[in-house]
């Protein structure tokens, strides 16, 4: 049956049986305002004639007649009984006698008689239809029983079957609903086929049956482009591991498995955090994952790793995966890839480049130095008298020995940064002897292009915790830069303060200044920016900033390009 019949007949059905049962409470309810009125009219007032009669009889008052006249009337016009009429014509007759005078005695007597007679008969009526009454008041109350147990029962079993009939279904459906939410597609509903439900629960069902057999397709499609990726990440040369935003391991390929040596059961699905704990590996990989902000923007430096019986080195790149999900407005962190690059091969070449460069620079050096020391005796007179030409050549040549010993020495010192073999010395000391020091090795090379220093330093300043000798050949570097970099009577600021656990050694010249794309290439080794004419190597700043960064400092630039540029060594306070 139809949800819409169905409510239409309940509601109907209730709505008749009110009327039935206004009907049948309305209909007694006026039977027995008959039976009382009847009794009222009919009897009680013959017993009120009566009893006036009565009263007029004993009364010894001129209008006494007058009074039983009245009543006498009344009663007339009242004969409701079977017998009533003739007690009461005789009555009259009686009264009639009596008024005329006869036999007095014997007529009030029976008048009397004939009133109670009259009294009698109405009482009697009285209680005959009171019993009446009470048999309508009984069969209302029978009727309305009946009629009210009825509408109960009928608005019960509404109240009981209606709501459930119509909740019941909508609840199944919203459960089947949640159901195919959470794609649980086999699910179906069965309701009555006559009613509106039977007809929603066939397109519900249809929905679910086109839902799955899409499912079931694309299923099919994705576990093949799982299978596709996984293959084509195990075939990588590289190790990769993926992981959730929660840092359990949700895939590793062989590669990865090797080096991180542990079997597949062992590390997938396992949080990373727990299998750092055993895994030096696995530790140093999401080292940067676990410091707050993801690690991003820092720079890590190879990893060395033993695998396979031999050292390898790796370069790490940690890329995060977001997605905004689907009705969604942010993006949402849904996990990590890491991914080692092999880069032993290039390390392998890099140890030889360094070696190689090494061993000529040392080699290179001594000869070079017997050359400036010959150079130092050639120009002592003692020797022999030089021609100005012999001389100028011999200006020239020291130049040249004095650049190429220059190379040579930070050929040497970038070897010995590659190699991780830098001898430091840390010690507390004065920033103002490391820069009285490198003021001292730039004085010439100032003078010949007229440059000033000019010098902020506080009168009392803390000591630094540095090594005196590097600090002072960054300090030096910086300088010549600043000369080599600045057009001729330029000045260059030279300004010492503290800061923090810092004291800065800033110097800053007005020369040409770098480009911003530039600027954070300058410390990378061999980098000089292009159409540089000066002669150089580019290395001068990448040594700083291992020397400076290897005793805990800092080097930083700030440039704007064209008015010049301002290089700030951020050194340790000495505790
Ligand atoms: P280089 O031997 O070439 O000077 P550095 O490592 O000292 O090597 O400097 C790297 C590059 O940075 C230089 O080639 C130059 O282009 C730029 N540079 C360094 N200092 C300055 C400066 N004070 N002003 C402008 N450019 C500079």
């Amino acid at each position: 049956m139809k949800i819409k019949t169905k409510l239409t007949l309940g509601v109907g059905l209730l709505f008749i049986l009110i009327i039935l049962l206004s009907l049948v409470g309305a209909r007694y309810i006026n039977a027995l305002k008959n039976d009382t009125e009847n009794i009222l009219v009919a009897n009680y007032n013959t017993l009120e004639y009566c009893r006036n009669m009565l009263l007029a009889l004993e009364d010894s008052s001129a209008n006494a007649a007058k009074k039983f006249e009245i009543n006498l009337q009344n009663q007339e016009k009242n004969n409701t009984e079977i017998g009533e009429k003739e007690v009461t014509t005789e009555l009259r007759n009686r009264f009639n006698d009596y008024k005329i005078g006869k036999s007095e005695n014997h007529v009030l007597t029976t008048i009397r008689t004939q009133i109670f007679q009259l009294m009698n008969m109405n009482m009697q009526a009285i209680q005959r239809k009171s019993e009446v009454a009470k048999a309508t008041a009984d069969k209302a109350v029978l009727w309305i029983a009946i009629t009210g147990t009825l509408c109960f029962l009928i608005a019960f079993t509404l109240l009981v079957n209606l709501p459930s009939n119509i909740a019941n279904p909508i609840q199944e459906l919203t459960e089947s609903i949640e159901q195919i939410a959470s794609e649980n597609y086999a699910e179906r509903v069965h309701f009555e086929s006559h009613s509106e439900f039977g007809q929603l629960a066939k397109s519900f069902n249809i929905m679910a049956e086109k839902l799955e057999e899409y499912n079931n397709s694309s299923l099919a499609k994705l576990m093949m482009e799982k299978k596709r990726i996984e293959t084509l990440i195990n075939n990588m040369h590289d190790p990769v591991i993926g992981l959730d935003e929660n840092l359990k391991v949700i895939f590793a390929n062989e590669e990865a498995m090797k080096i991180v040596g542990v079997p597949k059961a062992e590390i997938v699905g396992r949080y990373s955090q727990d299998l750092s704990v055993k895994n030096d590996l696995v530790r140093t990989l999401i080292q940067d994952l676990m410091s707050p902000g993801n690690g991003v923007g820092t720079k890590t430096k190879p990893i060395k790793i033993y695998s396979d019986n031999k050292e390898g080195y790796f370069d790490k790149e940690t890329i995060h995966i977001s997605i905004t999900p689907t009705g969604e407005q942010t993006k949402k962190l849904i996990g990590h890839v890491i991914i080692l690059r092999n880069i032993t091969e290039y390390k392998e070449l890099d140890f030889a480049k360094t070696n190689f460069i090494a061993t000529v620079s040392h080699e290179f050096k001594t000869p070079i130095s017997s050359i400036k020391m010959s150079l130092k005796l050639l120009e002592n007179e003692k020797v022999g008298k030089l021609n100005d030409e012999q001389k100028n050549l011999l200006y020239s040549i020291n130049d040249d020995v004095t650049r190429l010993l220059k190379i040579t020495g930070e050929l040497l010192d970038m070897t010995q940064v590659e190699s991780g073999n830098i001898h430091l010395t840390i010690l507390p000391t004065d920033s103002r002897d490391i820069l009285d020091f490198a003021l001292k090795a730039t004085k010439t090379q100032a003078e010949q292009k007229y440059i000033k220093f000019s010098i902020d330093c506080p009168q009392s300043i803390s000591k630094v915790q540095a090594d005196q000798e590097k600090t002072t050949w960054v300090l030096t570097n910086l300088l010549s830069n600043g000369i080599r970099y600045s057009y001729d009577n330029a000045t260059i600021n030279i300004k010492i303060s503290e800061a923090d656990t810092f004291v800065n050694i800033s110097v800053k010249d007005t020369g040409q200044g770098i480009a911003p794309q530039h600027k954070d290439k300058i410390f990378d080794r061999y980098y000089r920016v292009p159409g540089t004419k000066k002669e150089g190597t580019g290395l001068g700043l990448a040594i700083s900033k291992e020397f400076i960064e290897a005793q805990g400092g800092q080097i930083m630039v700030e440039s704007e390009f064209g008015a010049g540029s301002s290089f700030t060594l951020m050194l340790q306070k000495a505790t």
